[in-house]
């Protein structure tokens, strides 16, 4: 039975998958997109039912179609993976869905690699693993899991209904740690709030998204700092048409912030002493964009409206000046702790010499270390943006030069050989 073969294969259909199909359609590169679920799975089954977008439908989007909303709503996730789908089908993109990878192998002596699907082996020249920059969710080892506590990751919450009655702890506060405590607090749940160190942008300054600042200011194609920088928390939220996060709000809200969640024994929880650094740090990095964004409205004599109280943020609450440095998750009423911590990568399919000891690709923006292996929609694979659904876009242009440029050496590679060959048969 012949072998299925395509030129380059993509794994996954999300964001990346449909941006990668995008490319090598513009670039004619024939290839195939599998898919183990529906396109754009994350966004409709992996994450929490109240989900909108972080950012305004006129910004998260691919350049080549607007979302049928108002540009400065947030999209709910449903619209977002209809969305995905809508451009996948507008491309005409080659997406198989329900068909699954389980291992990519070097093809022994000539190039190439195998690919075992659940639905047969198929040949590639090329492997995209576009398989997200969030697949494993991480639980740090704190909370013994044999403790009578409900312990799930952020994206395993869907709502509050699903929770047992009592108490919420929530640790991390990232865009999906302080939405969640915010939307259990809302829901009448007594709430706890473990801070970490995260920037925390205004949700809008002088009559602009925080994510047009970001853009102006260059910082959303800040480069990778250094090989293997992980993604920066930003606490920023779209819910209820768009909020600025004031962890001063949350508490005067009653939400109960904590520091950083450190060791657990006999029913208690540890915190380390930062709670107020890590306020701070959000403080700092929050003034600094609006002083990036007053410069910048100077230095191009911008007619925005100025906004002299936003400089001014209100005193820390008890809870951040006096923290509680340890509690008794029991008389406290906690019967759930949300871990919004996270995720890692899971490339274990992929049998290949192209992972740090970590586990983590080794790549030049997503140019694999093996030759023919590339990666797409990595945190900061090449900027600050490339796990976002406009960063990735940009990101899976380059993906798209860089195979079509290896194609192109192996063109030259079988028409020198054929010169070579040729003399040789005509004499025979
Ligand atoms: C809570 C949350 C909110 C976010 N909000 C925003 C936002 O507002 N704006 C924004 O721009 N970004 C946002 N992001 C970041 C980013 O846009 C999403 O994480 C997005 O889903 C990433 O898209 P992706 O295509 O890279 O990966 P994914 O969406 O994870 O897609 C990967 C696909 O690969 C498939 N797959 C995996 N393994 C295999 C296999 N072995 N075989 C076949 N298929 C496989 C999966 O089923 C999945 O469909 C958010 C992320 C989170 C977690």
């Amino acid at each position: 039975m012949s072998i299925e073969r395509v030129d380059t294969l993509v794994v996954g259909a999300g964001q990346a998958g449909v941006a990668m199909s995008e490319h090598l359609g513009n670039a004619g590169v024939s290839h195939l997109v599998l898919e183990r679920s529906r396109v754009a799975e994350a966004w409709r089954t992996h994450r929490w039912d109240s989900l909108v977008a972080n950012g305004p439908a006129w910004h998260d989007r691919f350049p080549g179609m607007e979302f049928d909303a108002d540009p400065d709503a947030f999209v709910s996730k449903q619209g977002v993976a209809e969305y995905l789908e809508s451009y996948a089908k507008m491309i005409n993109a080659p997406i198989r869905t329900g068909v699954e990878v389980s291992s990519v192998t070097r093809l022994e002596g000539r190039p190439g690699f195998r690919v075992e699907t659940s639905k047969g082996p198929i040949e590639a020249c090329n492997v995209v693993a576009a398989t997200g920059p969030f697949q494993t969710a991480v639980i740090p080892d704190v909370i013994p899991t044999k403790s009578a506590l409900r312990q799930i990751h952020s994206s395993q919450y869907r709502n509050s209904y699903d929770l047992p009655a009592g108490g919420v702890l929530v640790i991390g506060a990232g865009s999906s740690g302080v939405q969640i405590a915010d939307e259990l607090n809302r829901a009448g749940r007594n709430v706890f709030l473990s801070v970490g160190p995260h920037d925390r942008p205004p949700r809008a300054y002088r009559g602009r998204d925080f994510v047009w600042w970001l853009g102006v200011l260059g910082l959303w194609n800040m480069e990778t700092p250094a090989p293997g920088t992980e993604h920066v928390t930003i606490a920023v939220s779209g819910a209820r048409g768009g909020q600025t996060i004031d962890f001063r709000d949350l508490a005067a809200q009653g939400i109960t912030l904590l520091g950083r969640s450190s060791a657990f024994s006999d029913g208690q929880l540890h915190f380390a002493h930062d709670l107020r650094r890590n306020i701070e740090g959000g403080d700092e990095n929050h003034l600094n964009l609006l002083r990036a964004a007053d410069a910048y409205v100077v230095a191009n004599g911008l007619d925005l409206p100025e906004e002299p109280q936003a400089h001014h943020l209100g005193a820390l609450p008890v809870c951040v000046t006096d923290p509680i440095l340890s509690l008794d998750l029991a008389k406290a009423g906690i019967t759930t702790v949300i871990w919004a911590t996270g995720f890692g990568v899971d490339y274990s399919w992929m049998k290949l010499d192209c992972f740090d000891a970590a586990g983590r690709p080794i790549h030049q923006r997503g140019v694999g270390k093996e030759p023919g292996i590339f990666f797409l929609g990595l945190p900061w694979q090449s900027r600050r943006g490339s796990s976002f659904i406009w960063g990735v876009w940009h990101d899976a242009k380059h993906v798209a030069d860089q195979i079509t440029t290896q194609a192109k050496y192996m063109d030259y590679h079988a028409k020198a050989h054929a010169a070579v060959t040729k003399p040789a048969e005509t004499h025979a």
